[in-house]
């Protein structure tokens, strides 16, 4: 099989602007926009803005072969030739803004929510109830079919390519690993066979879409999983994949039902890169770096060290659609960084919601939110410089009014000052970098470092109250002892936890303070989760090496859920875990009794206990911070933010408050 050339795809590489366009590749990802009615405009717009933002190729969420592999009852598929227009509108808004786009061709196999799921094996996920039916021999032929009808339509539609997932556990990854293939016919048992059905689809694929026609492979390099592939096995598909008719190949890393966090905000950046490189010399086709690369200089890094061709980044291009293009011309501090929070992006997909992005509410909202300049310009106050009077101060001076941004602070930021200090979270460092760039580029006037009252303010047309929160100290007795320190104090460095400690609350910040009270500087995330660097053993798994934290630390909440039950769906499991593995406690259903020089007194039902220990920090909640509001109140005035409402505040929620405030003034 003759494989296109990519000169269209691939410029030598000289880290000019064209260059980088054609090396970063913005990966997969479901917006939940793909089921929603009149959502394929959207969508449209969407993959729009991002191809005049600069990236060269895009590939679209999984779109399912056939009915069987959709992931849940409903979602997009591509199996019959009256879907075509819906994706024409896409190809073709993609095409008008100058990029390339390739259809991600996802069958979900056992990861299916609905009772059709089928896999190479009756075998359930142990993230799903489902058990699925194993596949008969011919429906494993007319699978491959369907895969090569998808591809056709895709053609069809104006696609430039596709994208087969072939690792992450899905179907394909199912039938390659004897994990999941337990089959005693011609598509299961020894490694040849195995592989069978990934080759069989490629080689189906590209005869239906000709030559000229961009078909990558995402391959599981390392999967995460017991008896998940080994590495002799990955090289040996690899080889196989190029010469059955890939153009490129994408890296993948870990099924979902791999319990090592991948793409979280305590995954270093880039920690997958080596993966990639281990491959490069084995193959000729170019290959793709991917998972938690974030920031245009570490893909050109990656790219000028000889470990990949391209780069895949997804997630960024929520955060900012035009992130290449900024960093082409020399205005990386312009980069809207995704933290990698997956706050308004995965967990609203793994709940059916739409994704956005926390630090981007535009993302996905496109054709929702739009920036119009004020017909009527205003002078208008912000108190306070946190994520919501950021957010707010810039949408606002974007539009045309004349904004002044107060803190009492001497810098921006509010509690992501807080957030960034824990272990994990630097990068939090990076949305206030990027704030204070678009201060400076919309000519907001910055006032930090003095205390707001009401007369500094009244002379405006308006007043927008940005002030947050207060924490809460809760009445147990003896709160004042000495031995009693709030969040803030601990993380801010003003007090030193003990050796011993009790956190009161295990909200978000309770999980981040016992985060930031036993990480061990020099803690590897390798180790730490037992990845094998070296790829000696099936899966890439070795046993995890905890590091050892020097504090004994037991985190407390009264409610008799889950400790962590709250934290965010993608990412709690895995605070969760790492906590445990150092040895923090974690006790539900708490009464606190009285704090003396004994320590914490705490009943569990019945029973009464004493935590004897040196420092308790308390994470109660907040309330809302509203000093000026009564004073304020004969004037046009908005709250936002944890000013507005502390309960539940995140700042996805006080960023989008505010970002609408700022749409509308
Ligand atoms: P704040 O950030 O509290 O900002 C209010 C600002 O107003 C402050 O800078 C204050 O100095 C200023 N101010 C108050 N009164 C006055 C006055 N009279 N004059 C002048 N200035 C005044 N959220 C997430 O979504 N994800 C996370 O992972 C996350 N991690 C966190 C980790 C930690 C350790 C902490 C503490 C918080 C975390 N949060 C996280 C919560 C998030 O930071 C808040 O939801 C967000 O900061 C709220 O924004 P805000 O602008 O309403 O308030
Ligand atoms: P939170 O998530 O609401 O947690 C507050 C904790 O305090 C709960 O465990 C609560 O549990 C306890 N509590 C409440 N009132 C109390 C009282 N009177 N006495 C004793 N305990 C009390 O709030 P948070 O941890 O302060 O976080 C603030 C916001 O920041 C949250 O909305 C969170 O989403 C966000 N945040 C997010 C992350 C993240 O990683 N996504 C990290 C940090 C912060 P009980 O009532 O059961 O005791
Ligand atoms: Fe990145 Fe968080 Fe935005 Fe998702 S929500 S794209 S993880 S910043």
């Amino acid at each position: 099989m003759t494989v296109p050339a990519l000169s269209h795809l691939l410029a030598p590489l000289d880290l000019g602007f064209t260059t980088l366009s054609n090396r970063v590749l913005m990966g997969s990802m479901h917006t939940g926009l793909e089921e929603m009615p009149g959502g394929a405009a959207r969508l449209a717009k969407f993959y729009r803005v991002r191809a005049e933002g600069g990236v060269g190729l895009i590939v679209t969420g999984g779109i399912s072969p056939n009915r069987a592999g959709c992931l849940m009852k409903g979602a997009a598929r591509l199996d019959d030739a009256h879907e075509i227009p819906h994706h024409r509108l896409i190809c073709d808004e993609v095409h008008a803004g100058g990029g390339k786009i390739a259809l991600q061709i996802l069958h979900a196999g056992r990861y299916a929510a609905h009772a059709e799921a089928v896999a190479p094996s009756a075998i359930r996920a142990p993230i799903s109830p489902i058990t699925p039916r194993a596949l008969e021999t011919d429906e494993i032929e007319r699978t491959v079919a369907d895969y090569a009808r998808c591809a056709r339509l895709a053609r069809d539609a104006g696609y430039d390519g596709v994208e087969i997932m072939g690792s992450e556990g899905y179907l394909i990854n199912q039938f390659i690993a004897p994990r999941s293939n337990h089959r005693e016919d011609g598509w299961g048992g020894s490694f040849e066979r195995r592989i069978r059905f990934p080759l069989a689809i490629i080689r189906a694929v590209r005869a239906a879409v000709g030559a000229d026609f961009i078909l990558i492979f995402r391959l599981s390099m390392l999967d995460l999983v017991e008896e998940g592939s080994e590495w002799a096995e990955i090289v040996a598909l690899a080889k196989q994949v190029e010469l059955a008719g890939a153009t490129l190949i994408n890296t993948g890393i870990g099924w979902h039902e791999a319990r090592i966090p991948t793409i979280a905000t305590l995954v270093p950046g880039g920690a997958f890169a080596w993966v990639t490189a281990k491959l490069k010399p084995e193959v000729t086709i170019p290959l793709i770096a991917t998972n938690r690369i974030n920031d245009p200089a570490q893909a050109e890094r990656i790219i000028k060290a000889g470990g990949a061709d391209m780069v895949s980044m997804a997630r960024p291009f929520l955060a900012d659609p035009a992130l290449v293009r900024k960093a082409a011309r020399g205005r990386s501090t312009e980069i809207n960084t995704c933290i990698a929070c997956n706050q308004a992006c995965l967990d609203h997909v793994f709940q059916g919601h739409m994704a956005s992005c926390l630090v981007n509410p535009y993302a996905c909202r496109e054709t929702a939110l739009v920036a119009h300049r004020t017909a009527i310009v205003k002078s208008i106050a912000v108190v306070g410089a946190g994520p919501a009077g950021l957010a707010c101060a810039v949408t606002l001076a974007e539009r045309g009014h004349l904004v002044t941004l107060f803190d009492q602070q001497g810098e921006i930021g509010g509690q992501f000052n807080l957030a960034k200090k824990i272990p994990g979270k630097e990068v939090f460092a990076e949305t206030l970098r990027y704030f204070a760039s678009q201060l400076a580029k919309f000519a907001v006037t910055l006032r930090l470092g003095r205390t707001v009252v009401a007369d500094d303010v009244r002379a405006f047309d308006h007043v927008v109250l940005a002030t947050g929160i207060t924490p809460r100290r809760p009445p147990i007795p003896g709160i004042d002892h000495a031995s009693v320190a709030g969040y803030v104090e601990v993380i801010e460095g003003r007090v030193t936890a003990g050796d011993r400690v009790a956190i009161i609350g295990a909200g978000g910040i309770g999980f981040d303070v016992a985060e930031f009270l036993t990480h061990a500087p020099d803690s590897d995330y390798l180790a730490e989760w037992g990845i094998d660097r070296q790829m000696r053993h099936r899966g890439g798994l070795i046993p995890a090496v905890p590091a050892a934290g020097k504090r004994a630390v037991t985190l407390l909440q009264r409610k008799n859920s889950k400790v962590g039950e709250g934290l965010g769906k993608t990412t709690g499991w895995a605070k969760r875990a790492l906590l445990q593995q150092r040895g923090v406690s974690m006790l539900a259903g708490v009464a606190y009794e009285k704090i003396d020089d004994g320590g914490l007194h705490i009943r569990l039902g019945e029973e009464t206990r004493l935590l004897a220990v040196d420092t308790i920090v308390i994470c109660a909640g907040q309330e809302p911070r509203r000093d000026l509001q009564n004073a304020l109140a004969s004037m046009p005035l908005s709250l936002i933010g944890g000013a507005d409402q502390a309960g539940e505040l995140d700042a996805k929620r006080a960023i989008l408050q505010a970002t609408e405030l700022g749409l509308t003034l």
